[in-house]
Order: structure tokens, then C-alpha cells, then sequence
């Protein structure tokens, strides 16, 4: 079969591309589920294994398309257990993704994004900026990749977007992603329940989140405009918190999913009783819970964390309020695998990237 076009990664198309594919070449509809079930049910990335086609299609196939997975480059472990792995991705930049077990439980946290569009003030990833929108097979390579690394009978039980990067801002291929991991037919099969996005709070793509089923998470930090401007910027200049709380307000209309809202408590800066009470009575009537989060801190940032009687007192002040609030335990702090600590050795091989393409074009050599 001959086409037009040299070949594509076939784990970069969408279902209705493969589905598209199959058409092109002429082969009944029936043929792109199974080819999207070699993927990602039986996690098989050699077409030549695909038994159930024809060895004849499959020559076809192998023609017009090929498969490259992304590789781990980097894989620390914890002293808790916590795994942090960097993948260097087709164009030679890197991501992270960190796999946190608790008791049966594994939560892989997934990137969106290489860097962030956003610039939050308490969060390493957002000094590297933003290079580029991560595609949903880069996403969805993530899970694939870290559950093939782990022991048999062993596997991922939830998983939040909550590594590098703003999920929002990168909705299409996150959304995506989303339909491959829980697609019951021929994807990964996940509950959207298992699945969470968390957000800085870009509101206009909420409805959309709300249509996927999976939970939402807001990155809340302040109690005023102000403290949100000082600690997130970028969103809040254009998203104030009362346009933010409205926003959740309408999305639970339609939403029997509470909310979580995620508050990282710095030292000095949004952990004071005035703070604590305020918070109680900001989300007084909206149904969530709350996440405190004690920040963790990493060289070069001003930020600390604040001492462990205070937030013990800010967590009982929020819960006479009568909300559900929960103290997050700092994860693999010892490797940055922690909240908001994402970044650092991605940047190194970011910089290590830049540097080899800097040698490899011209345009760009010393002279
Ligand atoms: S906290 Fe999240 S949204 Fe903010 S800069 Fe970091 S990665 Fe981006």
C-alpha cells in the first residue's frame, strides 16, 4: 500500500485517526479497535506481534506507520518509596512523573506540560518556563511506561494531573489522553473517578472537565486577590478569586464529584489564624474538601514551610468551620519528587538538550 506521506508514530494518532487510518487502507472498521487493543490492552509496541492481523497487513501496516515510545532517562526512589522517573521525550526535551505508593495504593502523578505556562511562585517547574505542550501519547506513555515498570501484580490505582505543567492549557490533548486511559472497549479501562485534574484555576475549560467525569482540583493558596496575586500571578490577574469561586460554584451544579481544593501553607505568608478562618468562610457552602500542604522547600526558593504547631492550628481552625480538611503528607521530598518541587533534573536535561542542539546546527555554534 502506498501513501502519500512518510510514516507516523502510531501512538501519536487518536482513536478517530487510527479509525481514519484503517479506512485509508481499505480494511473493515472492526480492524482499528483491534489495533488501538494491541496498544493499549495488551501493551504490545511491535507490530510484527499483532497476531490477529494478516501477515500481509501487518507488512502493510509497518509501511504507513512505526512505533516510538519515550524512554526513561532517569528513575530515583525515595527513601518512602516514592519513584521519580525523567523521560526524554522524541525532540530530546524531558518530563517527569512521580509514582507515589501508600499502603495498596499507587498514584501516578502525570505532566501536561515541559515547564509551565503559568508562574507560581512556590513551585520549581514554573522557573522553567514553558516549552511546550506535552501530545496525549506523551501523556498517556507516562502510565503506560511506569506500570510496565513495576512488579507483577502490582499496578497504578489512581492517577492525578498534578506533575509539571497547567492541565487546562493544554486541554485537547489531556482530554485525549483522558479517552485512552479510561476508554472501556479498547483503552486502559480506568474509572474517571480514579482521575484528577488539577488546575491553577483556569476557569473557562471547567465545564469541560466536568463533561470528562474525573475529578477536579483547584490549587487554591490564598484567601484574597491579593495573597493569589503575590503567590500565582498569571491566573489571577486574569481570574480573580470571586470569578474563581463562582466558577466552581456553577460546576458543581451539574457535578454530584466534589471539588478538592489544594492550599500550600507557607510560612508567614498564607498560614495565620486570620488566613485559616477566612478559608473557612470562603468555602463555607461548596461542596469539597480541603488539602493542606505544607510546603516543601528546595534551594534558591524564599519560601518555608511553616512549623508543625501551626499547621496543626490552621487545619483545627478550617475543620470547626465544618469543612472536610486533610493535612497531605510530603512525598519524596529526598529526590524533588514532591509537590511542586518538579523540575530540577528536567531542566538539566533540558539545558543538556539545548546544548547538544546548539552544537548540531550551525546557526547556533560559538564562534
Ligand atoms: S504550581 Fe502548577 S500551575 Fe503553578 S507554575 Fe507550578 S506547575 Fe504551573
Amino acid at each position: 500500500m502506498e501513501m502519500n506521506r512518510p510514516p507516523v508514530n502510531l501512538l501519536a494518532l487518536t482513536a478517530l485517526e487510527v479509525e481514519e487510518l484503517v479506512q485509508e487502507l481499505g480494511w473493515p472498521r472492526y480492524r482499528s479497535q483491534q489495533i488501538l487493543k494491541w496498544l493499549y490492552q495488551h501493551r504490545v509496541f511491535d507490530i510484527e506481534a499483532m497476531t490477529n492481523l494478516s501477515k500481509a497487513d501487518r507488512t502493510c501496516l509497518q509501511q504507513v506507520v512505526f512505533l516510538q515510545k519515550d524512554e526513561v532517562i532517569s528513575q530515583e526512589i525515595a527513601g518512602d518509596g516514592t519513584g521519580k522517573y525523567v523521560w526524554r521525550l522524541g525532540d530530546g526535551l524531558a518530563v517527569e512523573t512521580v509514582l507515589i505508593p501508600e499502603e495498596r495504593r499507587r498514584t501516578l502523578c502525570i505532566s501536561s506540560q515541559v515547564g509551565c505556562t503559568l508562574d507560581c511562585g512556590f513551585c520549581l517547574t514554573a522557573e522553567m518556563g514553558i516549552k511546550r505542550n506535552l501530545r496525549a501519547h506523551e501523556i498517556v506513555g507516562q502510565v503506560l511506561n511506569v506500570q510496565a515498570k513495576l512488579p507483577e501484580g502490582d499496578h497504578i490505582t489512581s492517577m492525578v494531573f498534578m506533575g509539571m505543567g497547567e492541565p487546562l492549557m493544554n486541554f485537547d490533548a489531556v482530554a485525549d489522553a483522558i479517552q485512552r486511559l479510561t476508554n472501556m472497549e479498547w483503552g486502559l479501562g480506568f474509572s474517571p473517578r480514579r482521575i484528577t485534574v488539577s488546575t491553577a484555576g483556569w476557569i473557562p475549560r471547567f465545564p469541560d472537565v466536568r463533561r470528562l467525569g474525573v475529578n477536579l482540583a483547584i490549587s487554591l493558596n490564598g484567601t484574597t486577590n491579593a495573597q493569589r496575586e503575590h503567590l500565582m500571578p498569571a491566573v489571577t490577574k486574569r481570574y480573580s478569586l470571586e470569578a474563581l469561586l463562582s466558577a466552581c460554584r456553577a460546576y458543581l451544579e451539574d457535578s454530584e464529584r466534589p471539588l478538592t481544593f489544594e492550599y500550600v501553607l507557607l510560612a508567614g505568608v498564607n498560614d495565620s489564624v486570620e488566613d485559616a478562618n477566612r478559608l473557612g468562610s470562603l468555602l463555607r457552602g461548596i461542596r469539597c474538601k480541603i488539602n493542606l500542604i505544607p510546603f516543601n522547600e528546595f534551594p534558591g526558593n524564599p519560601f518555608r514551610r511553616p512549623s508543625p504547631d501551626v499547621i496543626d492550628a490552621f487545619q483545627q481552625i478550617v475543620r470547626k468551620r465544618g469543612l472536610d480538611v486533610f493535612l497531605r503528607k510530603s512525598r519524596g521530598d529526598d529526590v524533588l519528587g514532591a509537590c511542586g518541587q518538579l523540575g530540577r533534573s528536567a531542566s538539566e536535561v533540558q539545558e543538556a538538550a539545548v546544548a547538544h542542539l546548539k552544537r548540531s546546527l550551525p546557526i547556533y555554534a560559538d564562534s
